[in-house]
């Protein structure tokens, strides 16, 4: 499997969010701050039907209408709904101190395992 590595860290706001292209229909992103100049992950998630728009949804749920100060976010396009949720695994495992309460969640109507070795999330 080919795993494509995470675009370069953008200010999160109109105009960037703006720059995702419409094409991206599956793909994942990464909310959070800057910090010493490294950029923090504080709340990740998936699209399964258009980035562009998702990451939009979220900002303004969370940013604009909502109380979290991210300001930076970054984001990649995969090419399938598995694949979209298995990098949205491994980003909930890897990064500690996340705003994510929850494992993310099947994708409905599948019955897609998380990858990361150890995870009994299948079991809750
Ligand atoms: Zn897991």
């Amino acid at each position: 499997m080919i795993i494509t590595r995470y675009g370069n860290v953008n200010p999160l706001n109109e105009t960037e969010i703006n720059s995702v292209s419409d094409d991206i229909i599956y793909g994942n992103y990464q909310f959070g701050v800057m910090r010493d100049g490294v950029f923090i992950p504080k709340y990740i998630g998936r699209s399964v039907s258009g980035l562009k728009i998702e990451i939009r949804q979220q900002w303004t749920n969370k940013v604009v209408n909502g109380n979290k100060r991210y300001t930076h976010f970054r984001y990649k396009k995969v090419m399938s709904i598995k694949a979209a949720f298995e990098q949205e695994c491994r980003d909930f495992h890897d990064f500690k101190g996340l705003d994510n309460i929850y494992h993310p969640a099947k994708p409905a109507g599948t019955d897609y395992a998380c990858p990361v070795n150890g995870c009994n999330y299948d079991e809750e």
